[in-house]
């Protein structure tokens, strides 16, 4: 049986390598979650019968737009929209939009493949999707984002709706983003439709805990992994890279558990700082005066300022927590971490570690939590605001705090019970792939070949 699931999964691989040739990070996220699924094709050939494989690879829908846009001097800009609308068997399509220079077809889809297995994994009604532009959001003024977030709007606003498709946030995307595109969706489609997008602000159907979900989520998720090791956030020293919102609310509530966090970043460089970071100084740098955290040392004498990002890693710490980008983590980086003791590395950001480093980190025995069950959190929590959106109420902070807790955790037994049904004791990444696999592809066995 094993000959033949993986004679089936190198098949389907090489048929995706020739449709999306030079996707490479499309191609990496794919390759992932192949090479995890073939004890469990081994062991059931129905998914093989059904080739679900190779339906699961091709997005159900993907939408390229232009994203014409008028900058303060008055010159016209010209972006790239995206949207792909990956996999509906669970639930309409749910994910962020990610406005970052490095946006392209393959970052899309590599992030919005991820999704659906994400969101699979939280238990909620939620299918998988994503979008985005290569709309640098850097140096803009507020009038110039609401432009472009009305143009972008412009067009996506025929494809999206709160049964059908509810974006969120990502990178370079947050609260004020999201307030500009409700604005335009609200007025194009004369209706108040709350539930269309999630990250809202509060006073008008965003949830609450919504902002803190995926930072609060990894942490909650990493203390889960350290609990069965007998190991604990208390007295830890922790590294996290990035300073948007996922670090910030990682960093606090590491901090609240009682680990040390020494060090984070931006894309320019780390600050290291021996004291602990401290987070309200971040805060205000990062969600406030839009600064660069270079600025961080002016405040805080004893920190040191780094050019750089992959320096971070060279930081001897016991929990690492990559809450930046895609491979940000390579090989080199990940071997440094093992040479320097690291205990536990759990993913903030969505695919932060290279294959290689992720192989690095299962052959010393690290415990390793993929980004796909770790981060969750973010749209967990955006699932409750789905909820709260259809039911015309809102829950308190610690009723949505409770929540995310018990998805985590949920989310945790899940990868572990199925890394051990398929022979990976341990193995979250194996367990994780399987556990949101397994419910995407009974939902698409139901509901016929569509
Ligand atoms: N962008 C986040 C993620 O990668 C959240 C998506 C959402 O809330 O829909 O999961």
């Amino acid at each position: 049986e094993l000959k033949v699931a993986t004679e089936y999964v190198n098949n389907v691989f090489e048929t995706v390598k020739k449709r999306n040739a030079y996707e490479f990070e499309f191609q990496q996220a794919v390759k992932e979650i192949f090479d995890s699924l073939i004890p469990l094709f081994a062991k059931e050939p129905l998914y093989i019968q059904h080739n679900i494989l190779e339906r699961i690879v091709e997005p159900e829908k993907m939408i390229t737009f232009r994203v014409p846009w008028v900058d303060d001097q008055g010159n016209v800009q010209v972006n790239r929209g995206f949207r792909v609308q990956f996999n509906s068997a669970l639930g309409p399509y749910k994910g962020g939009l990610r406005f970052h220079p490095s946006v392209n077809g393959s970052i899309i889809k590599f992030l919005g493949f991820e999704q659906i297995f994400k969101n699979a994994l939280t238990g909620q009604p939620i299918g998988g999707g994503k979008g985005g532009s290569d709309f640098d959001p850097k140096g803009k003024s507020d009038a110039e984002i609401m432009r472009f977030c009305q143009s972008f709007m412009s067009e996506l606003y025929r494809y999206i709706g709160p049964d059908v498709d509810v974006p969120a946030g990502d990178i370079g995307v947050g609260a004020r983003e999201i307030g500009f595109l409700f604005g335009q969706y609200k007025k194009l489609r004369g209706a108040f439709e709350a539930g269309v997008l999630t990250g809202k602000s509060l006073g008008f159907g965003g949830s609450i805990v919504r902002k803190e979900a995926t930072g609060y989520g990894l942490v909650y998720f990493t203390q889960e992994m350290l609990r069965d090791k007998g190991l604990d956030f208390n007295g830890a020293t922790v590294v996290v890279s990035g300073s948007g919102n996922v670090s910030i609310y990682a960093i606090e509530k590491a901090q609240q558990f009682g680990a040390k966090v020494v060090a984070c970043s931006d894309s320019n460089g780390y600050v290291y700082d021996p004291d602990g970071i401290n987070l309200d100084t971040v805060k205000r740098l990062k969600e406030v005066e839009c600064k660069r955290i270079k600025e961080y040392v002016d405040f805080h004498p004893n920190a040191e300022y780094y050019d750089g990002c992959t320096g971070i890693w060279s930081i001897p710490c016991d929990i690492a927590l990559p809450c930046a980008t895609q491979n940000e983590i390579d090989e080199e980086s990940a071997k440094t971490l093992v040479a320097n003791g690291v205990k536990a590395v759990a993913e903030g950001a969505n695919m932060p570690s290279t294959i290689e480093a992720i192989n690095v980190y299962l052959n010393n025995g690290i415990l390793y939590g993929p980004a796909k069950a770790a981060n969750a959190g973010g749209v967990a929590v955006s699932a409750l605001e789905m909820s709260q959106n259809s039911m015309r109420l809102s829950w308190t902070f610690d009723e949505v705090d409770q929540k995310l807790q018990q998805i985590m955790h949920n989310i945790y037994q899940a990868s572990m019970e199925a890394s051990v049904e398929y022979g990976h004791p341990g193995n979250l990444m194996v367990g994780a792939n399987i556990a949101g696999f397994k419910k995407v592809a009974e939902a698409m066995i139901s509901q016929g070949v569509i």
